[in-house]
C-alpha cells in the first residue's frame, strides 16, 4: 500500500485526468446555474460507448507493477468512484474554485476526521452547545485526549466570546434541531484573527443552500446521509477544503481509521446528486409553505424556519444562505399531544433523520440528547405534493387535540 499524489486529495480537475472547469465538470466556458451544475457535477468527459456516470469500481487493490505510485493503489486510500463523487461535491461546495474534497463512510466519520486530525493535546476547540446530538460524544473523546473543549450557543454569535486561544472553531448553522443561525463570515473573521481554523457543518443547508468555503471557512463538513443524497438509503459524509496541508491531515486520518464509503454507496450518492436541485427546490418551498400554515395555529409555539420573514434568524440567514432547508421545528403543548400528532400523520413517517424525499417527523426529546421541550417536533419536508402535506399536518393537529 503506497501513498499517491503528494498533496493526496482530489481537487477540481485533480487526480481524475479531467480539466479544471467552471464547476460543471466540463470546461465549457459557460456559466451554469445550480440545476445544470447538479446534473453534470463530477461527470467525466463523454467517451463513446461508455456510460455517462461510470459504474461503481469494486476493488480492494489495483494492478500495480513496478513503483507503487498513484492515483490508484489500495482501496482504503483511493477509489475512482470516490474521485468522481469528490469532484461533484467540490463543484457544488465552491464552483470554479480549487477545492479538495474527501468522502467518508458517514457524517460522523467526516466530523471526527477534522476534529481528530487537526487537534492535539493542549489545544482548545469551540463547539456549539446546540449542535448535532453526537457532538457531546466527540467532546468526551477529545477531552480524554487532553483537548480543552468549550461550548456556546449558535444563536447570537455567542461562540465569539470563547474564541481566545482556540485552535479550531466548529460551527453548525443552521443548527440541528433548533434551527438557529450564526453569522458565519463574522465568526470566521474573528477566528482567523486569533489564528484559529474554522469548520462549518453544512448538512442542513446542503451546498446548494450555503457555501461555507466562500464565506471564509477552512472546512465545509457534512453528512451526505440527509438531503444531499435524499433517499434515506445511504450513509455518507464529506470534508471539503482549500488548504492542501490541512486536507492532507484529514486524508491521513481517513487512511488510519479506514472510515471509507463502499463504492456502491459512493456511486448511489453521485447518482442522487443529479436530482439535488429538483429535490431542494421542491422540499424547501414546501417547508416554507408548511411553516407559514403552522404560524397560524394556536397550539404551535417556538416555530422555527430560517426562511420565514419573521424568524429570528431570517436576517442573518438571508445574507449567507441561498436556500433555507427542508426542516421545520416547533413545539406542541405536551409530550402526549406531540405523540398523538405524530401517530395521526399519514404522509409523514415517524422516523429520525431528515432531508429525504419522504417526509419524516419525530419528537426529538425521545432521544434525551438535545435540550428541547417534551413536545418539540422536528419535521423534515419531503417531495410529496405540498397541498397533501399541509392538509395532512392540519388534520393531524386537529386530531391530536381530541
Ligand atoms: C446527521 C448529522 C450528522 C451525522 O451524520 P451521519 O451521516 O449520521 O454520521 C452530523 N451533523 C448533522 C447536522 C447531522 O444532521
Amino acid at each position: 500500500m503506497g501513498d499517491s499524489a503528494a498533496d493526496g486529495t482530489n481537487g477540481t480537475g485533480r487526480g481524475t485526468g479531467l480539466p479544471a472547469g467552471d464547476g460543471t465538470g466540463r470546461d465549457t466556458g459557460l456559466p451554469a446555474g445550480d440545476g445544470t451544475r447538479a446534473v453534470r457535477a463530477g461527470l467525466p468527459e463523454p467517451v463513446k460507448h461508455e456510460p455517462t456516470l461510470p459504474g461503481p469500481v469494486f476493488a480492494a487493490h489495483f494492478h500495480l507493477p513496478g513503483e507503487p505510485t498513484g492515483p490508484y493503489t489500495y482501496g482504503r486510500d483511493e477509489n475512482p468512484t470516490w474521485t468522481l463523487l469528490e469532484q461533484a461535491i467540490g463543484e457544488l461546495e465552491s464552483p470554479g474554485q480549487d477545492v479538495r474534497t474527501l468522502v467518508f463512510a458517514s457524517g460522523m466519520a467526516a466530523i471526527s476526521a477534522v476534529l481528530f486530525s487537526q487537534l492535539r493535546a493542549g489545544d482548545a476547540v469551540v463547539l456549539p452547545d446546540d449542535g448535532y446530538q453526537a457532538l457531546p460524544l466527540a467532546r468526551a473523546q477529545l477531552e480524554a485526549f487532553g483537548v480543552e473543549v468549550r461550548t456556546a450557543p449558535t444563536g447570537g454569535d455567542a461562540q465569539l466570546d470563547v474564541l481566545d486561544g482556540a485552535r479550531l472553531l466548529w460551527i453548525e448553522s443552521p443548527s440541528n434541531p433548533g434551527l438557529d443561525v450564526c453569522d458565519i463570515r463574522r465568526l470566521v473573521e474573528a477566528a482567523h484573527a486569533r489564528g484559529a481554523l474554522v469548520a462549518v457543518d453544512n448538512t442542513l443547508a446542503t451546498p446548494l443552500g450555503q457555501r461555507p468555503l466562500e464565506l471564509g471557512a477552512d472546512f465545509s463538513v457534512a453528512s451526505g446521509t440527509k438531503q444531499l443524497t435524499g433517499h434515506g438509503d445511504v450513509l455518507l459524509g464529506y470534508v471539503a477544503g482549500r488548504d492542501g496541508e490541512a486536507m492532507a491531515g484529514v486524508r491521513r486520518w481517513r487512511k488510519i481509521v479506514g472510515a471509507i464509503p463502499g463504492p456502491m454507496e459512493a456511486w448511489l450518492a453521485h447518482r442522487s446528486i443529479a436530482t439535488l436541485h429538483l429535490r431542494v427546490e421542491r422540499q424547501n418551498a414546501s417547508a416554507l409553505a408548511l411553516a407559514e400554515v403552522l404560524r397560524g395555529r394556536p397550539e404551535v409555539t417556538g416555530l422555527r424556519y430560517p426562511g420565514l420573514a419573521d424568524d429570528p434568524s431570517h436576517a442573518v440567514a438571508s445574507r449567507q444562505m441561498r436556500r433555507f432547508g427542508c426542516v421545520v421545528s416547533f413545539t406542541l403543548p405536551t409530550r402526549v399531544r406531540a405523540e398523538r400528532f405524530l401517530d395521526a400523520l399519514r404522509f409523514v413517517d415517524d422516523a429520525t433523520s431528515f432531508g429525504g424525499v419522504r417526509s419524516t417527523a419525530e419528537r426529538r426529546g425521545r432521544w434525551g440528547g438535545d435540550a428541547v421541550p417534551e413536545g418539540f417536533i422536528r419535521l423534515s419536508v419531503g417531495a410529496e405534493d405540498p397541498a397533501d402535506l399541509v392538509a395532512d399536518v392540519l388534520r393531524a393537529l386537529d386530531e391530536s387535540a381530541r
